[in-house]
Order: C-alpha cells, then structure tokens, then sequence
C-alpha cells in the first residue's frame, strides 16, 4: 500500500543533475486515507499530488538544465500578474506554489505580485477577498469598453463588427476594486492568465462559436492584451475553441503557441479536464528559446512518471463532521430536524429528477460496464445529466465525470450520497488540508466553494504546469533593470 517510486532518472537527464527525493517525501506519511467499510485497500493520500510545482520543477531543471532557468523569465525578480475571468483565483493559487517551489528549487529569491484580478461574481470575489496577497479585485471586464455591455445584450454577435465596437470605446481606466474599496486604475503587468468563457465552444452548449454574443467578452480581453501588452499572456479554454482568433488578432505582435493540457499530466488522472492553453509572448520584449511545446511535452511526461497513481476514491473524504454539516444543510432546506450523525444513505435527500436519473445510471451502468456500481469505488454519475440525453459518469479509464458550470451532484452508489465541494476542490487541484504536510498552505476559502464554481474553475496544476514552462522557455530581450 501507499507505494511510490522514487523518481527514475528521465532519458532527456542531465548527468549533473541528480535527484534527491528524501523518505519523508513520500506517500502519505501514514496519514488516515478513506475507510468507510474497513478492510478497503488504501487508496493513497491526494495531498501527495500537491507536490507538483516540486516535481516541475526538478523536471525542468532535468530537461532545461539550470543554468538556462537562471536566465530565464522563471527567475525574472518583480514579476507583476494580472487576470481577468479570475473565477476562484486559480492562477493565483497555481502561481503561489510554483513561485515558492521556484525558490526553493533553484536558490533564489523571486516575488511576484498579484497586481489585480477581475470576476464578475459577488460569490467568486468572495472567494478572492480571502485569499491573501492579492491585488485589485475588479468587479466587471465591461469596465474597460462601454461597448461591451451593448454587445452582450444582443441575441447574436457580429464578430467583425463587435470588434470595431469595442476599439471605438476601449481605455484602461479606473474601476471600482472591491478590495480597496475605493476606485483603483487599471495598470498593465508583465504576465496575464485568463480564461474566457467556455459556452460558446463547450460541446454541452450550443456551439455557436463567434455568432455567440459572450464571444464579446474574449474580444475583450484580446483587445485589452493588446492595450496593455503584457509580455506574456496565457490564455485557457476548451479544445473546441477558436484558436484562429489570436493568430488574427495578435499574430503580428505576439508568439503564440497552443498546448492540450490534461490534470493527468501533474498527476491528477482521476480529473477530467482538457484544456486548450495558448500562451502569448510580445515579441518585442521577450524571445521564445526553448519550444513551450515541446518543453510542456517533456517535463510533463517526467512529472506524470513521479507522482503516484491514485484512484477517484482517493479523494473521498472520511470526515464525518464535514458530511454531518453538508447533510444538516440540506434537511434544513427540507425542514427536516438535524442529526447528530451522518447517514449512510443520502438518496432520501435527492430530487424527483435526480433520483430518475440515478436509477436509470444504474440500469445503465450494469449493461455496458457489467459491474455492480455499489462496489465500484470509482463509479460516479452527474445526477443533474439526463443519462438516456448523455451519459456522465465515470469514464472507462476510471476518471470522473468533467466538472461543468452547470454540475450538480456527482454521486457515488459505494458511498451512498453525494460528492461535496471540498472533494471536488482536492480534485482540481486545490489544498482542502485533509492532512497538511506538503508545504502548501491550506486553503482558506475551502467553505465557500459550490458545485458551480468549481465547475467554471480552472485546474491549479494545469494552470502551473503551462506558466512554469512558458517562463521557463521565454528570456527578456533586454537586459533586466533592477
Ligand atoms: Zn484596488
């Protein structure tokens, strides 16, 4: 149980750089791991998975050599970030623990700061108010162009014309920051991480691609880069998006590289999440020397082999007090009295649809999987997803159901209720603290997460992933002042 391979030495290593891993290093240090039934074999502790900006960045080293991170954009001392769609703060979280793992792994002593986020959620920025070290929290992206707003009250988008629209308006002002609480400027950083958003692409949506008016809103963005002119900008989507837009917005000033991005590749199989990242570069400042590409490929391969294979049920949580206060929460939406206890059995607290589509999941689930859903550990099924429409659910290499916007319940018959936020929260990548040995500080806005709003949430190690080897591949063109 609990194994973990120290890591191998990678064909693309460096004779000179050897890996230390010490045994502390290693899986779980004998934390409790989920047990419901007793006898269940371990399944491994997911705090392990945290490990990752570590992990990168020894692969890096591995793959890049060190001295060529010491002249590096990873090392560059002041590196101001920004963001836009900010949802929960995910690059922020990401570019936290790679920044101290940067530290750490090549001696030196790098402080970026968070200039501003935006979201337009009163529920997300919540999120953001608690999270420290931020900058700015902007409420809204129409800030920066009056036309924007006109453009999304339309029932269709004219792309050509949209774009017109917003230069006519466009200027970075001020806005109001709901962390100062007062009206703060929009002022540009070296690196911006955005993610806009996915409807108008998502296979679950209509798919009307640049005819859907919050098409608008990535125009938006777009146009702000090329106000602001960040030296790099990082952009995340589904696959089905447009990627033609940068090329003919941006392509004469920016690089542009596009990279399909999996959870599995820092380690997190059970997540399913491709992602469409693109990375943007202003030529005019900083060069690309080593392929972003195919330097992703080769440090994610190194972090995939390192980090241990953990299952969906990993991330079950055996907190009762937590599930006892979930389970609380929804009898009182019943008017149901409180237990002192959780239940084993959650379906009585399921909707008419839900528990429809849960009965028709199981029907189902025998048929094509032929195995008994109640003893399958990894087995889930999305109960806000008609089955006979689509099926969500486990996939056959055993990752979950893709969190969306718009998920509800993932459910799983061997626990007999519900996934909660805070294990959807461990799946994307963030720390819910279950067992706090990895360096990486817990979350603090752990409670505050919802089924929603960690379905329009980025991944943190995806999101670290992509940043850590776009810097570590970009040089600044002229010496860096001090
Ligand atoms: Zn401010």
């Amino acid at each position: 149980m609990c194994s973990f391979d120290a890591p191998s030495d990678d064909s693309n290593a460096t004779s000179s750089d050897r890996l230390s891993f010490s045994s502390t290093d290693s899986c779980a240090h004998g934390a409790p791991t989920f047990d419901p039934q007793g006898g269940s074999p371990c399944q491994g502790d997911p705090q392990v998975l945290l490990r990752w900006p570590s992990l990168l960045l020894q692969a890096l080293v591995l793959v890049l050599t060190t001295s060529e991170l010491h002249c590096s954009l990873l090392v560059f001392p002041a590196l101001q970030l920004t963001s836009h769609f900010t949802g929960i703060g995910t690059a922020e979280v990401a570019a936290d623990m790679l920044r101290s793992s940067i530290n750490h792994a090549l001696g030196c002593n790098v402080k970026w700061a968070h200039l501003s986020c935006c979201d337009k959620s009163p529920k997300c920025r919540q999120i953001l108010l608690r999270r420290p070290g931020l900058g700015c929290i902007f409420g809204n992206i129409a800030e920066y162009s009056r036309g924007l707003s006109q453009l999304m009250k339309q029932k269709s988008l004219d792309p050509d014309e949209a774009w017109e629209q917003l230069q006519q308006h466009f200027a970075l002002s001020g806005g109001f920051c709901h962390q100062h609480q007062q009206t703060c400027n929009h002022v540009a950083g070296h690196c911006d991480i955005s993610g806009s958003p996915c409807q108008p692409w998502s296979r679950i949506g209509k798919e009307r691609g640049r005819h859907d008016v919050r098409f608008a809103l990535t125009l938006c963005w777009i146009l702000w880069v090329l106000t602001a002119m960040p030296w790099v900008a990082i952009h995340e989507n589904v696959i089905g998006f447009d990627k033609n837009v940068f090329e003919e917005l941006l392509g004469a000033v920016y690089g542009i590289v596009h990279i399909i991005v999996l959870p599995g590749h820092m380690g997190y199989r059970f997540t399913s999440r491709p992602r469409l990242f693109t990375v943007l570069w202003l030529k005019a400042r900083v060069a690309m020397v080593h392929d972003i590409r195919v330097t992703y490929d080769r440090v994610s391969q190194v972090v995939r082999q390192w980090q241990p294979e953990l299952s969906t049920s990993s991330i079950y949580t055996g907190d009762q007090q937590l599930l006892l206060e979930v389970e609380n929460a929804f009898r009182r939406k019943r008017n149901l009295p409180c237990l002192t206890e959780a239940s084993s059995d959650w379906t009585y607290l399921l909707g008419k649809s839900e528990t429809e589509h849960l009965q028709a999941y199981l029907t189902m689930w025998g048929a094509q999987r032929g195995t008994e859903p109640h003893t399958d550990t990894n087995c889930l099924f999305n109960l806000g997803q008609n089955p006979n429409m689509r099926l969500s659910w486990t996939s056959r290499h055993g990752a979950m159901p893709t969190l969306t916007a718009a998920s509800r319940k993932l459910w799983s018959p061997y626990l007999g209720r519900w996934l909660i936020p805070s294990e959807l929260a461990t799946a994307m990548g963030f720390n819910t603290g279950a067992s706090a040995q990895t360096g990486v500080p817990v979350d603090p806005s752990v409670d505050l997460y919802s089924h929603a709003i960690l379905g329009n949430a980025m991944h943190v190690a995806s999101v670290g992933g992509v940043l850590a080897c776009a810097l570590a591949c970009l040089r600044p063109i002229d010496p860096v002042e001090s």
